[in-house]
């Protein structure tokens, strides 16, 4: 299974954000769309890195209320690891173990951003294809029962 399956199934929606917001309205967007990690681009559209949850709750741990004030870009992760669409859903869960982050923006050939991966996309997905695996070796041991 490829990264490009998961797409398929939950869309290529990618909420984003500019660096020069505030870590309050970072906050608030991933309050209100319920998500974990948001992309945060450049004033051309491009990677600048990445903000999630995490980032929010050390930055408040540390500074304080301050932190909300402050700029998106002096918490966000710069180096982002990403990800193709047809690399494999098993690459994708080594990464994810490997960097310790729970999600991966995914890249087209020209570099341009084409969706992301949640930690929990690739659990649905995993579920998903046990439970097909499981249907399959059911029908194959009542047939040949
Ligand atoms: P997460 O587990 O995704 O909530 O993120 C944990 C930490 O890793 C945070 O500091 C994020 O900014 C960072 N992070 C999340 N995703 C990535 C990624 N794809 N590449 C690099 N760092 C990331």
């Amino acid at each position: 299974m490829q990264i490009k399956h998961i797409l398929r199934e939950k869309g290529r929606e990618v909420i984003g954000i500019l660096g020069d917001a505030t870590l309050s309205e970072a906050a608030r967007l991933l309050a209100r769309r319920r998500i974990g990690a948001l992309v945060v681009r450049d004033a051309q559209g491009g990677l600048a890195g990445i903000l999630s949850e995490r980032d929010v709750v050390r930055a408040v741990a540390e500074e304080s209320v301050a932190a909300l004030a402050r700029p998106v870009s002096a918490y966000m992760t710069r180096d982002v690891a990403t990800c193709g669409e047809t690399d494999s859903i098993d690459d994708l869960m080594e990464m994810m173990t490997q960097g310790r982050f729970r999600h991966v923006p995914v890249l087209d050939r020209d570099e341009r951003l084409v969706g992301i991966v949640s930690i929990g996309d690739v659990v649905k997905s995993r579920i998903a294809e046990t439970v097909r695996e499981a249907a399959t070796l059911r029908e194959y041991i009542s047939a040949s029962g």
